[in-house]
């Protein structure tokens, strides 16, 4: 694909004809000559003549070779959004098939929605759901998006952003979910370049740097490995792998790598014909040069989920630097490339017989989409799973069948017995994770073989329904309460309530009256209390929230003499997984019987408990208890490497956090790594005092690169409190890195 150089229609017809017939190349003629018409007055910010941005567009669809609706929907997609062209006068000139396509990309009237976000969310959900019914509406919206991004230098920069990120959020991952690694990767190239071009420009400069050195190096090590490969006496294409900014920014953030520590800058493909040919090249390579340990991946045995294909090795290659390889067949390159484009392409002569209903059902993702969609109740709901289930980075297990499964990254066994199938998930009664028994919560990882194990007698349990991670898993649990008994949960809401209650020190009898259960029912739209009652008791509404809003709406509490206390009592945060406080009551007794209330040790009490300094540990983090003679119990993070020998595990102690009460805090030691820049520090720490009011102490230094490592101490409530703060940290640009310090 060009950059920089327009396209003329004529070109886009030639491109046409090399795979299309007379008459559906006079198809998207017609199309084009009928967009020309319509935008004709319309000028893009460049100053262009608008058609030139649906000429582009129709000309990436066709170099993809999609079939003629495909790109005359390409020259046709604003024609709707943006003239006075109804979608009506679309399907009368052009048919059934464009006039789908045009509606799945354009954009609902603005007026509908209050607020920019509500619209975009809805904008999302309206493609995606096109999207699932017809594959090809994606195909255009990137197509779209990708020229978009190569001309998005005439926008205001906060546009260009704004942009850009959302081509990162949505448009990137779905080429990749797709398989369409060629607009992928200049989709996040373009993307970073103006989210950070600081660091965009940078690597490009690095890479340039010692472009020739490498390239020597590549060249050698390519003759090398052909003497070897030669000598199978087969046929196959050999060059150096490009790298792409992105994956490079990604790797040094990510995995906190300089620059010079990127060893798989050399890279290497090799294309052969077929499968028997990938493996025969692998093994001359291996029998020559000594693999990296852990770096093999056989793709072809097991491909990814969106089709990739290949076998990936790292040789310590001539002159004993490392080096990566790639070896696959010229049909795997090109889904490689092209994904589920290369499927599709257009093949003259059996174009019309293309049944779209069976290429759909390979792409599970959009099954998926689906499914979310059935789910959720708004679409900021809906785009919230599908960007932390279907674009979050996922794990491949294996069923004891040697079948693979692919759940997102966060899934635990549960989630992976409702994927398999509902009856399974509810009859689980275990889990064994490589052979071994592991606890139900237990977090998959890439390549674990799960097997679940079931009772015909059990049945779910409650808690299941805040341990899982997809929305499936969670919706199948919900349903079966909701079904299961309602009676029961209507009890057990009732006492869910009373107990949540009693721990704020709250009558029971004041709030649980018929004017407050009444107030509640309305503000949560059930009709009846016995349904308010229901959902908590099933999960469906926490306690919580019921509570905060009965005392935040109480009108007796509206009084401004009881505000004081109001803020003390209510808790703000809804989230259904918030630690629950203390028991007033309790509270005051405990904290000064020991400071260290916060962890409870099984079978003991009375026990002298300090927090480790070197570590640190704040709610939530997984914890050990240490035992030092005549000092009592020390608490460290589980992965603290100072307890990690044998020697230190005899002394460990089973420990927990107990409930936390919201206004304790906890110290945590942060180093973040960064690009240093003017103004990084300021960014930071504007950062740092928005989300906590305890910034302990910050000191930085910076090494010979330029890359600022600083240290920030700061108090937070638990984990949940950190990572939001971390995560917050991440988004400052140049920063790739943050890790939490243990001395
Ligand atoms: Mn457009």
């Amino acid at each position: 694909m060009k950059k920089n150089e327009d396209y003329t229609p004529d070109q886009v017809l030639d491109i046409c004809r090399e795979y299309m017939n007379d008459e559906h190349v006079e198809f998207v003629n017609k199309a084009y000559n009928f967009a020309a018409y319509v935008h004709k007055e319309q000028k893009r910010a460049t100053g262009e003549p608008y058609i030139i941005h649906p000429t582009q567009v129709a000309q990436i669809l066709a170099s993809l070779h999609m079939d003629p609706y495909t790109v005359a929907a390409g020259y046709l997609h604003d024609v709707v959004e943006d003239t006075n062209v109804t979608l009506g006068d679309v399907e009368e000139l052009f048919g059934n098939q464009v006039s789908t396509i045009v509606d799945g990309v354009t954009k609902i009237s603005k007026y509908k929605y209050h607020s920019h976000q509500e619209l975009l969310a809805e904008n999302h959900r309206k493609m995606l759901l096109a999207t699932a019914k017809d594959l090809r509406v994606i195909m255009v919206k990137l197509a779209d998006r990708l020229h978009n991004m190569r001309t998005l230098k005439a926008l205001r920069p906060d546009k260009q952003r704004r942009i850009a990120n959302e081509t990162l959020e949505i448009y990137a991952p779905l080429a990749d979910r797709l398989g369409i690694s060629k607009i992928k990767w200049e989709l996040e190239d373009l993307s970073l370049h103006y989210i950070n071009p600081q660091q965009y420009y940078r690597i490009v400069h690095l890479m340039n740097s010692k472009r020739d050195q490498r390239e020597a190096y590549i060249a050698e090590a390519i003759d090398y490995i052909k003497t070897s490969v030669d000598a199978l006496g087969i046929k196959y294409d050999i060059y150096g792998r490009p790298k792409h900014i992105y994956s490079i920014y990604k790797k040094m953030r990510d995995k906190h790598k300089q620059f010079s520590e990127l060893y798989d800058l050399l890279a290497i493909r090799i294309v052969v014909d077929s499968v028997k040919d990938c493996y025969a090249v692998l093994g001359s390579i291996h029998s020559k040069w000594k693999p990296i340990p852990g770096r093999f991946k056989d793709y072809i045995a097991v491909p990814k989920a969106n089709g990739y294909q290949s076998l990936h090795t790292t040789i310590i290659g001539p002159g004993g630097q490392p080096l990566e390889v790639q070896i696959r067949t010229f049909e795997m390159h090109e889904i490689a490339e092209y994904g589920v484009a290369a499927h599709w392409a257009y093949k003259e002569g059996n174009f019309e017989g293309v049944q779209l209903d069976e290429n759909e059902q390979k792409i599970d993702v959009f099954r998926e989409i689906l499914e979310l969609q059935e789910n959720s109740d708004n679409a900021a709901d809906f785009m919230k799973s599908v960007k932390g289930e279907i674009f979050n980075d996922r794990v491949y297990i294996f069923t004891p069948q040697g079948e693979v499964r692919e759940l997102p990254k966060g899934s635990i066994p549960l989630d992976f017995a409702y994927q398999v199938h509902t009856e399974v998930g509810s009859h689980s009664v275990g889990a064994k994770v490589n052979g071994r028994m592991v606890p139900l919560n237990y977090q998959l990882k890439n390549g674990d073989i799960v097997e679940m194990l079931t009772n015909e007698s059990s049945t779910p349990s409650r808690d299941w329904i805040q341990m899982v991670y997809t929305s499936r898993a969670r919706n199948k649990i919900k349903r079966y309460f909701r079904i299961k008994d309602r009676q029961e949960n209507i009890q057990i809401g009732h006492e869910l309530l009373e107990t949540e209650l009693k721990n704020r020190s709250l009558s029971t009898k004041k709030y649980l009256d018929k004017k407050h259960v009444e107030l509640a029912t309305n503000i949560f739209n059930f009709t009846d209390s016995e349904e308010l009652y229901n959902a908590v008791g099933y999960g469906e509404l926490s306690p919580i929230n019921v509570i905060h809003k009965l005392i935040s709406e109480d009108p007796e509490n509206k009084k401004k003499a009881e505000k004081k206390e109001l803020e003390e009592n209510v808790i703000t945060e809804t989230h259904e997984n918030a630690p629950k406080p203390i028991p007033e009551s309790t509270k005051l007794k405990k904290e000064q019987a020991n400071a260290n209330t916060s962890i409870s040790v099984q079978g003991i009490d009375n026990l002298l408990i300090r927090l480790a300094k070197c570590c640190n540990p704040i709610p939530g983090d997984d914890i050990v208890g240490y035992i030092t003679k005549g000092r009592g119990l020390t608490i460290h993070r589980a992965d603290c490497p100072n307890v990690q020998s044998d020697e230190a595990k005899k002394r460990f102690i089973e420990v927990s956090w107990n409930n936390v009460t919201r206004e304790k805090r906890y110290t945590a030691e942060l180093d973040i790594y960064a690009f240093n820049r003017n103004g990084l520090l300021n960014e930071l720490l504007q950062v740092i005092n928005s989300n906590t009011n305890s910034l302990i102490n910050v000191n930085g230094r910076l090494d010979k690169e330029k890359m600022a490592v600083i240290h920030v101490s700061v108090g937070v409530n638990n984990k949940e409190h950190l990572d939001q703060i971390i995560s917050k940290l991440k988004n400052v640009p140049d920063v790739y890195e943050i890790k939490r310090t243990v001395e």
